[in-house]
Order: structure tokens, then C-alpha cells, then sequence
């Protein structure tokens, strides 16, 4: 049998085991849906159901790869064309994956393959290190760490902007686990729900720090002063005064250094930044006071210190998921074909404790095909396969031709990756 049907019949058993548990969202029957089914790479979208029994049905018959519905409800959900689908409005839309933001411990544990001279290495690369060839072939892999990287941005989503800034409630917030390398929140608000994509835009914006300008914050020149941001303000402002003060208060000399370097300012300037913490941090405190005069420091070396400011602290979004009203975004309770893990609805007060890899509360448990009876041999057809940590167990790393014996989850997330084959 081939891994496809393999898999496909796989994924058709946990659909008809779990049909009753499969969860329904909200708008269900005025939602798009689109499926990726196994034998090839393309949705079937402009999908809808009257009623949740026909979705299930569905899931059983046809045991897709990928699930997705719509953020949007639509009055004929079906239509083929997007202008008559009567489209209601959106859901907003945040995706937080770290395919699209840097994480250290990739340099660990992704890998890559020059398909010209058979180099590998670790890490990301536009092209080959040795041959310079451009035709290489990545394996980003899943890892603790990453994920956990990726939940602390949901919380920073949440905490800092989301219910503060917007004021969206708690309730109003559906957080789901993707099933792979991220995390997807759903926000379900009236008025949100009216937006265009334009507004849209400027959400995004706004959670990333993009396009931010200072000068409207109130950084100036007034004469020989500069004048800084005021921590009155809220927003913004406050957001970086406090982040500053956290610098000044909580950081070493040592830190402050290495950050400020890595914010891009010069030597002499970091010591001048180091010599006036004390002097900086009186005066930031002081919600009034905004008279930003450090040696060395002129608008653009402030400018470039905020950015690095904003950076850190701003959200790791991916933007065009949010601006896009039409996007369609994977439904949860469903599996994601490139793991076999399902996609997992999580209350923000479980979130703390959330373990994608190593949950121990069942109800939330990603990792549906545990098993420690069945075991399965397969074959290696990758040549570099990271090492990957899944209920606490090691697995790997792997090389191309290796024959292994694993249980029954670890068999279906290695096939799932395409990196091994039944043996
Ligand atoms: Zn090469
Ligand atoms: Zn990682």
C-alpha cells in the first residue's frame, strides 16, 4: 500500500473514532470550506454544509490531508464566484507560526540538502554554502522550543495588545494549536467582524510595530534637546517606556551591551548608554518629563535604538493571513497532513500549561495515534532527519537508507514529513 492510502485510512479511522468529539464552530453553515485530499496538492474550496452531521460525513468518507474553513461567513458559501458568495463580514484572523520568524535553535535543528553537489547542512540558507547553487531543499522540524517561543507571542498578542489596546475579551478569543509549528487565533467580535481589508492592514501594523513612526510618538529635535515619548501615552509609547525601564532595571551592564550591539549602535554609544542608566531611568519614570539628552545620542541613533525596541517587542505575526478576508484557516478538531497532529482548540487559561508534545491532559492532547504496542518498521528516504522529542521520548536524528522501528504516532508523523516510507 502506498503511504498516501496508508495514511489516508489512518486519518479516516480517527475521524470515525472521534466523529462525536470533532468540534463546530461557530456560523457553520455560512462558512467556506476547503479540503487538500491526499493524491494531490490542490483545495477544493467553495465547500459548505447545512448541517454538522454532513461535515463529519465528509471527514469519514473522504479523510482529507488538510481541513480549512473560512473566516468569513457568506450567504451562499458555495458560489464559485467570490463577488456573489454575499459575503457578512470576518473574523479576524491572527497566524503565529515559526516558519516566518527567526528561532536560534532552528540552526539546531533544521536541515538542508544541495540537490547539485549533495552538501548538507544546518541551519537556513538562500543557497548552497559550498557550490553557491540555489537548488536546495530545506527541512524545517518541529521542536519544544520553538513552540514554546510561538506561545509566548500569543501571550504578548493577548496581554499586551489585543485586550488592552482593542479591548477584546477574553471570550471573544478562540486560540487554537495548529497541529504543527504554530499557533492560530480566531477573534470573534461584532465589530471587527465589519472591517476591511485596508483596516485590516493597519491591525497588523500595529500588533508588528511595521511602519511605525517615532516622530508622531513625539520624538523631535527642539533646538539643542530631543525630545523623547512620553509614558502617559498610551499605546505605543508606553509600551516601549516600559520595555526601556525593564532594560534599565532588570538588565547587566553585560546584557544592555550585547542588546544595544545587536540593535546596531556603536561601541562608544552603548558605554555613554551604560554611563547614564541611572540619569535615563529617572527620567522616564517621570510620566511628564520627556527631555532626552544622552551624549552621543542624536534622532538617528535614537530611531535606531527604538527600532530595536519595537522589534522585541512587537508581535510575530504572519501579516497577509489577517488582511486577507477570504483566507481560509484549518478547522479545529481536524488533522494536519504534514504532522498527524490535530489541530487543538486551547482556552487561554490552559495555555500556560499546554504542552503540544508532551500534553498530559488528554481532552487537549495533539498526539492522537499514541500507541506503545504498535510498532512499525520503516525506511529512511531523507538524508538528514532531525532528532525529534515527542512525549518526552528521543527519536532520531536519522540518516537516508536507516531502517527503524518506531511506535505507531512517531511512524505516522515521520510519513506525514515525507521523510521515511513504509518498510
Ligand atoms: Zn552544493
Ligand atoms: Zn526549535
Amino acid at each position: 500500500m502506498s503511504e498516501k492510502n496508508y495514511l489516508k485510512r489512518v486519518f479516516q479511522a480517527y475521524y470515525k473514532e472521534k466523529r462525536e468529539e470533532i468540534p463546530i464552530i461557530t456560523k457553520l453553515e455560512k462558512r467556506e470550506f476547503g479540503f487538500i485530499p491526499w493524491d494531490k496538492e490542490i483545495m477544493n474550496r467553495h465547500i459548505c454544509f447545512k448541517f454538522t452531521e454532513d461535515l463529519k460525513q465528509y471527514l469519514i468518507n473522504e479523510s482529507p490531508k488538510h481541513v480549512y474553513s473560512s473566516g468569513a461567513s457568506y450567504l451562499q458559501p458555495d458560489n464559485l464566484d467570490m463577488d456573489k458568495k454575499g459575503y457578512q463580514g470576518c473574523d479576524l484572523i491572527i497566524d503565529i507560526d515559526v516558519d516566518h520568524f527567526y528561532t536560534p535553535c532552528k540552526d539546531v535543528h533544521d536541515t538542508w540538502y544541495c540537490k547539485e553537489c549533495g552538501k548538507t547542512g544546518k541551519g537556513i540558507v538562500k543557497k548552497c554554502t559550498k557550490c553557491n547553487s540555489i537548488k536546495t531543499k530545506s527541512l524545517s522540524w518541529i521542536c519544544e522550543d520553538c513552540l514554546k517561543i510561538a506561545k509566548n507571542e500569543v501571550f504578548k498578542l493577548i496581554n499586551n495588545f489585543l485586550v488592552p489596546d482593542f479591548g477584546i475579551k477574553d471570550k471573544e478569543i478562540k486560540i487554537a494549536f495548529s497541529g504543527h509549528r504554530g499557533y492560530h487565533l480566531k477573534i470573534e467580535n461584532k465589530k471587527i467582524r465589519t472591517l476591511l481589508s485596508e483596516e485590516r492592514r493597519e491591525i497588523a501594523d500595529y500588533l508588528t510595530g511595521e511602519n511605525i513612526s517615532f516622530e508622531i510618538l513625539g520624538l523631535r529635535q527642539d533646538r539643542s534637546n530631543i525630545l523623547g515619548l512620553l509614558k502617559e501615552n498610551i499605546g505605543w509609547s508606553q509600551k516601549i517606556i516600559k520595555k526601556i525601564e525593564e532594560i534599565l532595571t532588570t538588565y547587566t551592564n553585560q546584557e544592555i551591551e550585547l542588546l544595544l550591539l545587536r540593535y546596531g549602535l556603536n561601541r562608544n554609544i552603548v558605554k555613554s548608554f551604560i554611563n547614564s542608566k541611572r540619569d535615563f531611568q529617572q527620567i522616564i519614570s517621570n510620566s511628564k518629563q520627556n527631555i532626552w539628552n544622552l551624549e552621543g545620542f542624536g534622532i538617528k541613533t535614537w530611531e535606531k535604538f527604538l527600532f530595536g525596541i519595537v522589534d522585541d517587542i512587537g508581535a510575530e505575526i504572519d501579516g497577509p493571513v489577517t488582511i486577507d478576508i477570504h483566507r481560509l484557516i484549518r478547522y479545529p478538531g481536524s488533522l494536519h497532513g504534514k504532522t498527524g497532529f490535530k489541530t487543538q482548540e486551547i482556552n487561554h487559561d490552559e495555555l500556560d500549561d499546554f504542552n503540544p508534545l508532551n500534553e498530559n491532559n488528554e481532552r487537549l492532547d495533539p498526539i492522537v495515534f499514541k500507541s506503545k504496542e504498535n510498532i512499525h518498521k520503516l525506511q529512511i528516504i531523507e538524508h538528514d532527519v532531525p532528532e525529534t522529542r515527542i512525549k518526552g521520548k528521543k527519536y532520531g536524528p536519522y540518516k537516508k537508507g536507516d531502517i527503524i522501528e518506531v511506535p505507531h504516532h512517531i511512524a505516522v508523523f515521520l510519513l506525514c514529513r515525507e521523510v521515511a516510507k513504509l518498510s
